[in-house]
């Protein structure tokens, strides 16, 4: 055994070699020798384990192959494209939603020039980040008055602490979600200070409960969107309307947190589509608090928008100061907010809805294309198939309404779905996609039909 340790090469030997290679040459120094200690240490686990007995195995020669592999694992960046073809729209693992075009250019615009962020072109003196987004929220929502920070947790987070710290907020027991990476609304209502009231049985709330809870140290009634979860059956809870009214009486704000959020009526196309931010203001929400990037398909971010008096305040909380959102997303915001001005165009040019929207007709027509090319590429190594199946919105939006899509079934000969898989998440870029019994699935909904034939790659190579 020691006769094999001595036999590993030397860092600076294997970093002299790779150095001149070409595909290793414009890696970090400081991470290629990173990499080099943490494949040699591998070797020494493997001559531990007795997994390598024979010294020639640890040649440079007969190392190098792998070596440079692991290497360009390595010295890659961590956060790397990659290719989504599990049918999931707002996949919250990938990345959620993927910017418009308009928004991507905003958002480079942005990075690449100085900008009036928080200077007022007309006075020359120093102006508000958050101005560039408030006409245009209130133009989509009816809100006299709008603030985003950065993701919804934040929203409610600041919203709770500037209206409701120290006093009770009213909820419904059936509204205390979790929502996934662990925001809990009580929990989060403790980190606000405020005191959560609970009311109600899981599946049935009633006005006499909300009426019952409400004292003087009253802060607000909030009701939270049950995004990931339904309760069905003997249920019930009172309207909005309902809530604003009892709110009213007794002088505090009515909050909602709509989670996902969105701003045009999709229900024609959709259904069990949620309703849009200005329908809650109408029904009678003070304030309501949504995402950026679930199904509105812009940058990460929370939007605020509500009634001026309840606004403001909020701007003005030093916590505001902490969650503030950054002039990248403040850009590739602006730009998405400006699509839905025309909600035609935001349903060409915004890749969430484009997608949400696609018709079974073209989705039919995109696995049919791909399949065709998937089967001329990997001849007798797999059998392609077209499948009907099932899309998600994801991001917790409709957990109970699938898409109705065409799957591209993949059944590789050599090979079962697991270690098709397993490859596929190793290739560059990777690709991910679905698996249902003896299948790997690939869904044309998330793909755009410019990366079939990088998919096609992958699959030939994974395969070869
Ligand atoms: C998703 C969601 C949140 C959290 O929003 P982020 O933008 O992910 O921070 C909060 N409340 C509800 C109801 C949600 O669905």
């Amino acid at each position: 055994m020691n006769r094999l340790y001595r036999s590993l090469p030397a860092v600076d030997k294997v970093l002299q070699l790779l150095g001149a290679d070409p595909e290793l040459m414009d890696a970090p120094r400081a991470l290629l020798r990173d990499g080099v200690n943490a494949f040699l240490d591998a070797l020494r686990r493997d001559i531990a384990e007795e997994r390598i007995t024979d010294p020639a195995e640890l040649s440079l020669d007969a190392l190098a192959p792998r070596l440079k592999d692991f290497l360009r694992g390595f010295c890659a960046p961590s956060l790397r494209r990659v290719v989504n073809a599990t049918g999931v729209v707002v996949h919250t693992n990938l990345g959620r939603s993927l910017l418009a075009e308009s928004a991507v250019a905003a958002v480079a615009e942005a990075a690449r020039r100085y900008s009036n962020l928080e200077f007022d072109l007309a006075t020359g003196e120093r102006g508000s980040r958050y101005t560039h987004v408030v006409r245009l929220l209130a133009n989509l929502t009816g809100a006299e008055d709008a603030l985003v920070v950065n993701n919804n947790a934040a929203a409610v987070l600041l919203v709770l602490e500037t209206l409701a710290k120290g006093r009770e907020v009213v909820v419904s027991r059936g509204e205390l979600v979790e929502i996934g990476g662990s925001f809990r609304i009580p929990e989060v209502m403790a980190r606000s200070g405020a005191i959560l009231r609970e009311v109600g049985a899981t599946n049935r709330t009633h006005l006499r409960d909300y009426e019952q809870a409400v004292n003087e140290s009253t802060a607000a009634l909030l009701k939270v969107h049950t995004s990931n979860y339904r309760i069905i059956g003997f249920t019930s809870a009172p309207s909005a309307p309902e809530l604003r009214n009892l709110a009213d009486r007794h002088g505090v704000p009515f909050l909602e947190d709509l989670g996902s959020g969105n701003l045009h009526d999709f229900s024609g196309q959709i259904p069990g589509w949620e309703p849009t931010a200005r329908q809650a203001l109408e029904q009678g929400a003070h304030i309501c608090t949504f995402s950026g990037d679930k199904l509105l398909g812009g940058p990460q971010a929370g939007i605020i928008v509500g009634e001026r008096r309840f606004i403001e305040p909020l701007r003005q909380n030093p916590l505001n100061r902490a969650l503030r959102i950054d002039k990248l997303t403040l850009a590739g915001l602006e730009a998405t907010l400006r699509l839905y001005l025309d909600p035609e165009r935001a349903v060409r040019e915004v890749p969430t809805l484009r997608m949400m929207l696609a018709s079974a007709d073209e989705l039919q027509r995109r696995a049919s294309n791909l399949a065709r090319a998937l089967r001329k590429t990997l001849d007798d190594r797999a059998v392609i198939s077209v499948e009907r199946g099932f899309s998600r919105v994801g991001g917790g939006a409709f957990p109970e309404s699938d898409l109705a899509t065409s799957l591209v079934a993949v059944r590789p000969k050599a090979l079962d779905p697991e270690g098709l898989r397993a490859r596929l998440l190793q290739s560059d870029p990777p690709l991910i996609g679905r698996i249902d019994q003896d299948a790997f699935l690939l869904d044309p909904r998330t793909l755009d039909p410019k990366e079939h034939a990088l998919v096609v790659r992958l699959l030939d190579l994974a395969l070869a």
